[in-house]
């Protein structure tokens, strides 16, 4: 027997593969091993058919939480991935050098979802305290401490994470960005994400001390401060040259950061984000808006951005940012076998903002069946 298993009939859909049509996907030793028009059944041990579906690589979710407040998602983390096919995430710094052999541990013994993370510069990570944010106080700032968690979690920890606005940072200026990026330099040259929901400093203010490969998180938000500026009108010259540049714009849905207006002004201006993700914590996956990753996509579907676009910024495009390039978010041959099969379903589906702006699309991403390292993982209940 060649393959493990088998998925036949299926749509394939891995832009970032180069990889469109009716095809058949061998999987051995949790690993891709064939994508071809037709495999023989008969050298397969099980065989799952597509038909009428979608067949993609396992979603990665580039901005999620499984540590907030040291609990969270956190061992529900696969609960949520596995039934809206996401295989991968990362999480956005919910923990800082105190904690993050706490968020270590719960990934360690509770969560089988491939996980890497952003630390957070601020020591205790997101407390979400009414009391104030966690660099609101500067001496919560660890520069030290971050590198040194960054350096010691090669496996988990891939960058610095700065939540910029108001109540969040101890200072409105470009300070607490240059701090951030001048420990990401420390750890190395790593990414830093920044969060700019709400910024109460002009945002080429702050993209002025990013550099290509850092990320803006929450580019779609109706705040202050945003990618149009305060006019909310016209995309600023100054995100245009930084996405051109190679600064990444992450759209992280989230309760607060996702403005239909915005998302709907930025597409008609050509600019889409380089990477899907939902900002995902335990109470916007309970109780909305946000749901899931496939939720978040099938909105930007609906403002008119091409599945197959949707797709590679859920996939190979934060894959890459994570490290995995060629090994996850992809279908090619040689990578694990994280595959996500997906009905593209026809009807009319209610579906809200962060700010209660609310839309009916058409059509929504509905995961069916989870493959993770070459095991199912999940399979949806009939008729629901
Ligand atoms: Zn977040």
């Amino acid at each position: 027997m060649q393959y493990d298993l088998l998925v036949t009939g299926g749509e394939v859909i891995d832009p970032g593969a180069g990889l469109r049509g009716l095809m058949d996907v061998g999987i051995a030793g949790g690993k891709i091993v064939a994508v071809a028009p037709s495999l023989p059944a008969s050298e397969a041990r099980r065989e799952i058919s597509a038909k009428g579906r979608l067949v993609m690589p396992g979603l990665v979710d580039m901005h999620a939480h499984v540590f907030v407040n040291g609990h969270d998602m956190g061992c529900q983390t696969d609960h949520f991935c596995q039934a809206s096919g996401v295989t991968t995430l990362c999480d956005a710094g919910s923990a800082g050098s105190s904690n993050f052999a706490g968020l270590r541990h719960v990934l360690d013994q509770e969560v089988r979802t491939r996980v890497r993370a952003f630390v957070n510069l601020s020591a205790i990570g997101i407390t979400g305290t009414s009391r104030g944010g966690e660099l609101s106080h500067f001496p919560y700032a660890d520069p030290e401490g971050c590198a040194r968690t960054i350096a010691e979690n090669p496996d988990l920890a891939i960058g610095v994470k700065l939540r910029f606005g108001p109540g969040l940072v101890w200072e409105y200026s470009a300070e607490p960005v240059k701090l951030a990026r001048r420990t990401a330099d420390m750890a190395g040259g790593v990414p830093m994400m920044m969060h700019i929901t709400d910024s109460p400093v002009p945002l080429p203010d702050l993209l002025e001390h990013m550099k290509p490969g850092d990320i803006v998180t929450h580019c779609y938000h109706g705040r202050a401060h945003g990618i149009m500026g305060q006019e909310k009108e016209f995309l600023l010259k100054e995100v245009v040259e930084a996405q051109r540049h190679g600064i990444i714009f992450d759209c992280a849905h989230g309760r607060n950061h996702f403005n239909f207006r915005m998302i709907e002004r930025a597409l008609d201006q050509g600019f889409l984000p380089d990477t899907i993700s939902t900002d995902l914590t335990m109470t916007t996956a309970t109780k909305g808006p946000v749901w899931d990753l496939p939720t978040t996509m099938s909105k930007l579907l609906h403002f008119g951005m091409p599945l197959d676009e949707v797709v590679r910024r859920a996939t190979a495009a934060p894959a890459k940012i994570m490290g995995y390039e060629g090994t996850v978010g992809t279908l090619r041959p040689g990578a694990n076998a994280d595959i996500s099969i997906f009905e593209l379903r026809d009807g009319s589906f209610d579906m809200r903002d962060s700010d209660g702006d609310t839309i009916t699309a058409k059509r929504r991403l509905l995961a069916q069946t989870t493959i993770k390292d070459g095991r199912i993982w999940y399979v949806r209940p009939a008729g629901v």
